[in-house]
Order: structure tokens, then sequence, then C-alpha cells
């Protein structure tokens, strides 16, 4: 290890400040979406079996709620614009928005160039876990999606059920696309449920059994028409591994929806991002 300069600490003790400080963001008005959820009745309901996905559609102001059965579970989720699969949920962006993990009042936000809201969190019935005595905390944007090619760079493995592969599977089979051509859809998720931090002493991705209990959900507000896929991801609690058929796994039910739009009076679907993608040149 290289020698500490001689203002070691005083570079060490200089206070970190906030990347991207959101008190400018839009604010959701959840009195609108709160009161449009009660009246609310369900549309839909489909159901991603363990270790496999499930697709499903929710029109702009719908709403979507995951939820528990039988175990203790988690869930991988992608969101597509319906009508546009180059707009997608942005994990990372997400995550500099609003941190490590999300709950009820934070946002879905999607990719380049439109940066908008497709999805806000409106009810959570796990917001009482907070952040543990580890630094772990529920439904994080931090991790990626298990899938089959870390497995083989790593142990050699042909394993088929990763979160990656039951997503390519969901996608290719909602819209009718290959395998080959859905698969570079497939984006990094929420990890609705899953209970994760990093260690404080050496920075690693730790992950811990999920404090979810059947009947526990997450309900959003879809913001724009959304196509969306979740994965009963092989970990089951991921309370030990992933990305084989050890871990004991149970579905997921996802139930879609809809008040009456009178409900919805004083919200809009969000427009795309103002920045007018110039670049620098021309004009
Ligand atoms: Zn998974």
């Amino acid at each position: 290890m290289s020698h500490p300069p001689s203002d070691a600490e005083a570079r060490l003790s200089v206070p970190p400040v906030i990347c991207y400080p959101n008190d400018t963001l839009p604010v959701p008005n959840m009195a609108v979406y709160e009161r449009a959820l009660q009246a609310a009745d369900t549309v839909t309901t489909v159901e991603a079996a363990p270790r496999d996905a499930c697709a499903f559609r929710v029109p702009a102001g719908g709403f979507f709620r995951i939820t528990s059965v039988g175990g203790p579970q988690v869930g991988d989720l992608n969101l597509w614009n319906a009508h546009d699969l180059s707009e997608r949920f942005y994990s990372g962006k997400t995550r500099a928005l609003h941190g490590t993990h999300v709950t009820t009042g934070e946002r879905l936000w999607s990719s380049f160039p439109t940066l908008r809201p497709m999805a806000t969190i409106v009810a959570d019935s796990l917001d009482w876990y907070g952040i543990d005595q580890y630094g772990g905390s529920v439904h994080d944007v931090i991790g990626t999606r298990c899938d089959p090619y870390t497995g083989n760079l790593l142990g050699g493995s042909q394993y088929h059920h990763c979160c990656h592969s039951n997503l390519t599977r969901a996608l290719a089979d909602a819209t009718g696309l290959s395998l080959v051509d859905a698969e570079p859809h497939v984006h990094d998720v929420l990890n609705v449920f899953m209970c994760t931090g990093f260690t404080r002493d050496t920075g690693q991705y730790f992950m811990k059994a999920s404090p979810v209990r059947p009947g526990d959900h997450l309900t959003f507000f879809a913001e724009i028409d959304l196509l969306g896929a979740l994965s009963a991801c092989p970990g089951g609690d991921c309370s030990a591994e992933h990305s084989s058929d050890v871990a004991s796994c149970y579905p997921l039910r996802v139930d879609v929806l809809k008040a009456p739009d009178d409900m919805l009076a004083g919200w809009q679907p969000p427009a795309v991002n103002g920045y007018d993608r110039s670049h620098g040149r021309g004009g």
C-alpha cells in the first residue's frame, strides 16, 4: 500500500455531497394516486411461476401490484414503453436520483433520450424495514439480474432459469419476437423484495434473506403505457445462492388495477425529457 500523504487526515475528513440533489424533481401528487388506488378494481391477474417469468400490460393511469404468495420470494422486474421497447427502465439513473433502494413516493425512470418517470411506487408493505444494522434494505436498484453468462464465466455452468433467461422468454412470448431479438431488450432490474447492501469494510455487494412474507406487496402507478415482465428469481428469498435449483422458490402474483378515469383529475402523463438533443452541434 502507498504511504499516506501528510495531509491524509484532512483529505479523508472532507464531508460528502449528494451527487444529484433531488429537491428539484417534479413531485408526484401522491394524494391523487392514493385516492385512485382506493377506487381501483383488478382488471387482470397473472402469476410468475417459480423460476419463471410472466409479462403484463398496464395502461397509463393504471396500477400494478406485485404480491408474495406461498413463501418468501424475490422478483426481478423489467419495464418497457408498451409502444417502443427502446424506452425502458433505467436502473442506474433511478439509483442516482433516489438512492440504492426505492419505496413509496419514488419513481422508476426511463432510459435516454426520454428520461421520464415510467412508474411511481404508491404502496410498499415492507417500508417499515428501513435500513438494517448491516446497511441492508429492500427493493434495490443496485443489482443487475442473475444471468447464465456470469454463471458460465465463474463456474462453466449451463443454467437456463436465471432471471435474464426467464425475462427473455416472457418478453418473446408477449411480443412475438424471437429469443434472439427479445434478449437485447432485457435490462437491469428493480429487485423487488430483495434485501441487499454493500459491506462497509470491503464495499462488497451483499444479499440476505428477504423479509418478505406471503401477502406483502409493492404497488406502482403506471405513468405511461407499460409492458412489464417479472421473474420469480431462482434464488428464492436470496438467502444463499443464485443461478441453481437449490433454493426454495415460490410464485409471485401481478394484479393490474384500474380506477375510473375521473379519479385521476390533476394527473397528466409525463412528457419526454426536454433536452434538445443537439449535443453541441448545429442548431
Ligand atoms: Zn434472479
